[in-house]
């Protein structure tokens, strides 16, 4: 059974004294295990936050070492780090963030031939890629391990986020079937993967606390230059290739 120390109640005061989450909710958080894919823009960011709130286990996963470029908005990393592995560097921060973390360092590209073993026993999937045929990689363990998945995406001064969860929302590939990575610049503003990533932190404590109202079957657009920000509806696709009768009848064999 899980307990949490004199030291973690201290850590976690100010969440746990929120109606609703308490000392059940913040052992659930302990108890919980999250799969980060991607280092960047916005796992740095989701990265903070899950360790921030004591979810007990991590997997961390980028295939990248640390790039003058990239500390714009990829805030895990610092000007030291440039040349180490973002898996090292992030390592380093979130455990003297929260030594109560446990974290799985991987580094490693995410594709789909090591997808499956990546996630592991990872109860969700945070999106920190930076392109859509990755994002269809991670969507396609998503449904077939039954694990939500929280897509965040950024590109110039816009953002987008959406919750997915298998079996009882459309999925990603509902949503990006036509979409291919061709029309993307690779321009962010490091507030813009901040909001995005907030958002999707948010998502993945609201799912492990079991709360409603959640960003499922809605996509949230934000668009940062004139901060008009919407939501739209998502169908879910019945030809899906991904999450549709096929991929049912596959399962069911
Ligand atoms: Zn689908």
């Amino acid at each position: 059974m899980t307990t949490l120390t004199s030291q973690e109640r201290l850590r976690y005061d100010r969440q746990m004294i929120i109606p609703g989450i308490g000392e059940a909710g913040q052992k659930k958080l302990k108890q919980a295990k999250v799969f980060i894919a991607g280092l960047g823009g916005l796992g740095s960011v989701s990265g903070y936050y899950m360790a921030a709130a004591g979810v007990g286990h991590l997997r961390i996963a980028d295939g990248d070492c640390v790039e003058f470029a990239n500390l714009n908005r990829q805030i895990l990393h610092h000007t030291p780090d440039i040349g180490i592995p973002k898996t090292e560097s992030a390592l380093k921060k979130l455990r003297a963030l929260n030594p109560f973390c446990v974290i799985t360092a991987l580094h490693e590209t995410i594709r789909i031939d090591n997808v499956i073993g990546l996630v592991g026993d990872s109860d969700i999937i945070l999106d920190g890629t930076d392109n859509i045929a990755t994002r269809k990689v991670l969507n396609s363990a998503s449904v077939s391990l039954d694990i939500p998945f929280i897509y965040g995406g950024v590109n110039g001064f816009n953002g987008t986020v959406s919750t997915f969860i298998p079996g009882k929302t459309p999925c990603f590939e509902c949503l990006f079937h036509q979409q291919s990575d061709k029309t993307q610049s690779p321009g962010v503003i490091g507030p813009l993967p901040a909001m995005v990533a907030a958002i999707q932190s948010l998502e993945a404590i609201k799912i492990i606390l079991e709360m409603d109202g959640l960003l499922t079957n809605r996509l949230l657009l934000i668009r940062g230059v004139d901060m008009v920000i919407k939501k739209i509806d998502v169908p879910k696709n019945p030809e899906c290739p991904i999450c549709g009768p096929d991929m049912e009848k596959r399962q069911n064999g």
